[in-house]
């Protein structure tokens, strides 16, 4: 049987954290489902649902034949249930993680018996990343390339001129 694990995340775009739990998954996991959540009526992210899609399979190109990148709409666990998938990933950085991970775990758990969701600790070079802190600093003309793949800032800065430009 394929154990196929499901990794779901605003991915608002992706940075080296989340590709360092991708790869920790992998070594446990036969495959993995990196799965943006969105909601098309009130998402206020950065990126559409396909931009970030987009920016993830080209960042996990070279094992793409274990990795499925996708989007999806509503609970998660009925997106599971739709992939057939039993184990939820969710990274970890620092404590100020674990309260709204815990909560969202516990309620997973609610609504489904059978989902089980797994934390990966983050590798310590990732500890402080994360997207909207790596969105505010190329926001303010700051470099993020080591912290997100390449093409990642490049299209963070063309992204963010073209909605400054928009707001002037
Ligand atoms: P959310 O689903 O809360 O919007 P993200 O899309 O930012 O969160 O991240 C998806 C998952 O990846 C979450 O479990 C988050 O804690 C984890 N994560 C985010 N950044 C990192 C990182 N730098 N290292 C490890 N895990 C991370």
């Amino acid at each position: 049987m394929t154990k196929r694990a499901v990794y779901a995340g605003s991915f608002d775009p992706i940075t080296n954290g989340h590709l360092d739990i991708v790869r920790r998954a992998l070594a446990v996991f036969d495959e993995v489902v990196v799965a943006v959540a969105h909601n098309s009526q009130k998402d206020s992210a950065l990126f559409t649902a396909a931009e970030r899609v987009d920016m993830i399979r080209d960042a996990l190109a070279d094992v793409a034949e274990r990795v499925q990148v996708d989007s999806f709409e509503g609970l998660l666990v009925h997106y599971c249930r739709r992939m057939d998938a039993r184990v939820i990933i969710r990274g970890l950085r620092a404590v100020s993680d674990f309260e709204y991970e815990f909560q969202m775990a516990m309620m997973n758990h609610h609504l489904n018996q059978e989902i089980e969701t797994v934390f990966m600790i983050a590798g310590e070079a990732y500890f402080y990343t994360a997207s909207r802190l790596v969105k505010e600093v190329v926001s303010l003309g700051g470099d993020v390339s080591a912290l997100v793949p390449r093409g990642v800032s490049h299209r963070l800065v063309q992204k963010l001129a073209a909605t400054r430009a928009k707001l002037t």
